[in-house]
């Protein structure tokens, strides 16, 4: 009996040792993981992947047969635009009062990248509309944001209502059906998060990456 429990205690034990010791091996610094990020965004591994993804999207566009119905959902943060600036400031982390002051300058550029898909798609005449979980109280210096960056033509920008509890996922799905039972067919979507893609109606997955938070 004694053994047995002696046996018992020894396994009960390894196991611990090896939970921890896994835990913490799988754990990494966070100083080194937010310089692997910066070099992941500045050595130009982010452009690349970009570059290949947009590059993927346009052939499959390409097979699909447009009708002036078809539209091309974007998201807006890391994906229209960049705030990757104002991330960095605040050296990878998120203080909402310095998030909200850069929204309301309007300054955040165009990814490039993004710019390009994005011009691919006027220039095949489908229609943009922008879905964006930014506030609704956000809405003028949002839209002047994506004009001052070369979007220029869209139709719809569609901010969310931060005063009704819902997540970002199901409130850009709701928004997608939407947009699909006003008549739109909706090809393609592009965002840099998978609530981007929540339930359906979205077309094409078109998506980003982003290194820098996550939005459910
Ligand atoms: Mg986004």
């Amino acid at each position: 009996m004694k053994s047995k429990l002696k046996i018992l205690t020894l396994i009960i034990v390894s196991a611990v040792s090896l939970a921890v010791s896994s835990c913490s091996s799988s754990l990494m610094n966070l100083q080194t993981a937010k310089k692997q990020v910066q070099e992941y965004y500045e050595s130009g591994k982010y452009s690349k992947d970009l570059k290949e993804i947009i590059s993927t999207a346009e052939d499959q566009i390409n097979n699909v047969n447009l009708t002036k119905n078809s539209v091309v959902v974007f998201d807006v943060d890391e994906t229209a635009l960049s705030n990757y600036d104002a991330v960095t400031k605040v050296h990878f982390g998120y203080v909402e009062s310095i998030w909200n002051d850069w929204i309301n300058e309007s300054k955040a550029p165009a990814i490039p990248e993004v710019k390009a898909l994005y011009d691919f798609v006027i220039a095949k005449n489908i229609t943009v509309i922008f879905i964006t979980g930014r506030d609704i109280s956000q809405f003028d210096v949002t839209y002047k944001n994506l004009k001052n960056a070369g979007y220029t033509k869209f139709d719809t920008l569609i901010l969310k209502n931060n005063s009704i509890h819902q997540s970002t996922g199901k409130y850009k799905w709701d928004k997608r059906k939407e947009v699909s039972a006003k008549g739109f067919n909706i090809i393609a979507s592009v965002g840099d998060q998978e609530s981007d893609f929540e339930g359906g109606d979205y077309g094409i997955k078109i998506k980003l990456p982003n290194y820098l938070y996550l939005i459910k």
